[in-house]
């Protein structure tokens, strides 16, 4: 496995490449939801490719980005097991030099949802996604169905500029009690932790429903603020009934929709989705 850390490090080992090349973006602090990404880019390339970078410009100024966890020695174990071949690792000057001043923005897709609460979140993902496949070049790129719109967002952003890869959508890894695989989960204590499985179980509650022929948005949407207010630590953001491609919300279920939210346990901000 080679670990790069600069830009011209990372084009030269690209140039030497033969065959396909599968590349996973991550901001580190590795979980199964991220090695589920790296296993599916290893069936199906001759070369996987997984960048490590916390990126500072997707982060708005009171989240949570200096806190944000970190250990790199336990990814690059991780990664190794997992017969990654390149790990590139750049610094925030080397994304972000002084001079730097160009910006990927996408319309439409990135306003609600994450978009509304997240001011500039999703231009910081686009540039910096962007920046990635101009370094790296894959020929296709792996991002996880936890992050519904971000994903939404990439495709969009690969059609509109015509980017030369492939994007293939993975779906959410779960613990054992429903609760999406995050890096953002460490912050929960335990009683958090435990109140979380609420998420889950108010997707799954809407997605029986669906199941049952129920296709009246709005009462998808009451059922679940109903089930997860029943959890005194959880405070709701979102809960949204929307188009899965547009992502404008629904009042009928008549096209494949997202159910998707957002909802606050003590200081971390939780996000997880289904699709209907
Ligand atoms: P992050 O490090 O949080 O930026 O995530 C890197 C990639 O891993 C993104 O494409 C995420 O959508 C994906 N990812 C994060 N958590 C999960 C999960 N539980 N299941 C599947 N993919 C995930």
């Amino acid at each position: 496995m080679e670990i790069v850390e600069t830009i011209a490090e990372m084009k030269a080992l690209r140039r030497q490449s033969f065959g396909s090349v599968g590349f996973v973006p991550t901001m580190g602090y590795l979980h199964d939801g991220h090695l589920a990404l790296v296993k599916r880019a290893r069936n199906e390339n001759s070369v996987v490719v997984v960048s490590i970078f916390v990126n500072p410009t997707q982060f708005g100024p009171a989240e949570d980005f200096s806190a944000y966890p970190r250990d790199t020695e336990r990814d690059l174990a991780l990664l190794e097991k997992e017969r990654t071949d390149i790990v590139f690792m750049p610094s925030d000057k080397e994304v972000y030099p002084e001079a730097f001043s160009s910006w990927v923005e996408v319309g439409k897709v990135t306003e609600p949802l994450e978009g509304s609460r997240r001011p500039g979140h999703f231009k910081g993902v686009t540039t910096v996604v962007a920046k990635l496949f101009n370094i790296v070049e894959p020929t296709r790129a792996y991002f996880g169905q936890k992050d519904a719109q971000q994903a939404t967002v990439i495709k969009k952003m690969v059609a509109d500029l015509n980017m030369n890869l492939e994007i293939i959508v993975v779906p959410t890894v779960r613990e054992s009690d429903g609760v999406a695989m995050s890096s953002r989960n460490v912050y929960l204590n335990p009683q958090e932790r435990q109140a979380a499985a609420v998420l889950f179980r108010a997707l799954t509650l809407a997605q029986g429903l669906w199941k049952g022929g129920e296709r009246n948005a709005e009462r998808l949407r009451q059922e679940m603020v109903s089930l997860i207010s029943k959890e005194p630590l959880a405070k709701i953001d979102y809960v949204s009934i929307a188009d899965a491609e547009t992502l404008e919300e629904l009042l009928e279920i008549d096209r494949p929709a997202l159910a998707s939210l957002a909802v606050r346990f003590g200081k971390t901000r939780l996000i997880d989705n289904i699709v209907l």
